[in-house]
């Protein structure tokens, strides 16, 4: 079975071809036979497209006039020259599509039909900025191999059953009726790292009490009870909850009509302020990049340990809000870029919950320490850091729709 999975953001596009047996292990993910990912912010002129297979590597410019053709021109490298890995597109048996936002009318994944494409279509508004690009990679799917199904899996999905008091927000009802409400996001990742988290401790998930840590350059919490997703830290938009790279997360909303009032802010200006210059880049004016506010601090950069303060005390903020909904705590998981990657931040933030006989083994947190256990036996959390692999969660929810 083969199946090309396609994740498109706001300005870029990935890709991976996974080739599974019928008799494969799917407890652990694959290595891609293929991967591509196109740049489109390199410069003015040209995007970049990355490929990578049979141990070669390909870059090829992409000038930004044809931006089309790129998903067309990555999917010629299957095919063509040395990352060649297969005769035709033909073999391609299915395609999976990361779709940021389901709405409220798609909890799972499902084939792309002329309604669900109509659907991502009337979307748009809640999903400017990535909607359209989904909607470029399945049409130029639909007309490449037009007898190849396409499934959608959705980001928004795995959120879509917490409960009222979690998902209505408290403005007056009228707006819930009209679509106002926590939608979450990250939920491919989350759902992925929590089984995966599972899997490592041999225990089952439904047993589990489980708070999922996505910290990257867009971060959020989920509080998972019986491998379900009960609370979500980002909101209507990936803008709620957590400091991010350059986006603020959760502040009080009467600053934008501060900013409004006194300064003559007007809406691009706050989206503009909300998304690209807060966070971690806003608070320390040095970077988005934890590894680059690192080194400011190493060299007496007050701003910079100021912004990581921000950010550790707030991952901290919301895991505590969470744990009486889920009743306690047995995991916790660190997974994404600073996750994965960022012993300080682990450590800082698990310190705030030794009230809870959460132990780290301090030694460990600093080695290689993927997809394990770096809690200490005698802890009663266990702390898990997972590799997340949205490529290859999307391939496992792919899969069911092969025939
Ligand atoms: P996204 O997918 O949201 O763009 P990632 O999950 O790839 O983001 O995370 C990117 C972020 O991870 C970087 O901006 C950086 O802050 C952080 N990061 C990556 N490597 C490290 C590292 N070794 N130490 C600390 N932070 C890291």
């Amino acid at each position: 079975m083969k199946i090309l999975v396609l994740n498109a953001g706001s300005s870029s596009q990935k890709s991976c071809l996974y080739e599974i047996q019928p008799h494969t292990d799917l407890s652990t993910p694959l290595e891609p036979l293929w991967e591509a990912s196109i740049d489109w912010t390199v410069n003015d002129e040209y995007g970049l497209l990355k490929v990578f297979a049979n141990d070669q590597k390909r870059k090829i410019d992409l000038p930004l006039e044809n931006k089309g053709d790129g998903i067309l021109i990555m999917l010629e490298t299957i095919t063509h020259g040395h990352t060649k890995v297969l005769s035709s597109l033909e073999e391609i048996d299915i395609i999976g599509h990361r779709i940021v936002h389901g709405g409220r009318n798609y909890s799972q994944s499902c084939i792309i039909t002329p309604e669900v494409e109509q659907a991502i279509q009337d979307l748009i508004p809640l999903a400017p900025n990535h909607h359209p690009a989904h909607l470029e990679g399945i049409r130029a799917i639909a007309r490449t191999l037009p007898h190849t199904p396409q499934v959608a899996v959705f980001d928004t999905a795995f959120h879509s059953k917490i409960p009222p008091e979690a998902k209505v927000y408290p403005i007056p009802y009228e707006w819930y009726e009209k679509g106002i409400q926590r939608y979450g996001f990250h939920g491919i990742s989350h759902e992925y790292v929590s089984q995966r988290a599972g899997k490592i401790l041999g225990k089952p998930l439904e047993d589990l009490k489980i708070i999922s840590c996505h910290l990257g350059n867009g971060s959020s919490i989920t509080a998972i009870k019986n491998g379900h997703s009960i609370d979500t830290s980002m909101g209507f938009t990936p803008l709620e909850g957590l400091m991010m790279g350059t986006r603020c997360g959760s502040i009080d909303p009467a600053i934008l009509l501060h900013l409004m009032d006194e300064y003559g802010y007007d809406k691009e200006q706050l989206n503009h302020l909300l998304n690209k210059e807060s966070g971690l880049l806003g608070v320390s004016q040095v970077s988005a990049d934890v590894r680059s506010i690192i080194s400011a601090i190493a060299n007496g950069n007050h701003q910079a340990q100021l912004a990581l303060d921000i950010f550790v005390h707030r991952v901290k903020s919301v895991i505590g809000s969470m744990i009486p909904s889920l009743g306690g705590l047995d995991v916790l998981v660190f997974t994404a870029g600073i996750g994965e990657n960022s012993p300080l931040v682990r450590e800082q933030v698990c310190a705030g919950f030794s009230f809870l006989n959460l132990q780290l083994d301090l030694e460990h947190n600093n080695l290689k320490c993927l997809d394990q256990n770096i809690a200490r036996p005698d802890s009663s959390v266990d702390v898990v850091v997972v590799k997340t692999q949205e490529d290859w969660a999307i391939a496992l929810q792919t899969l069911p729709f092969c025939s």
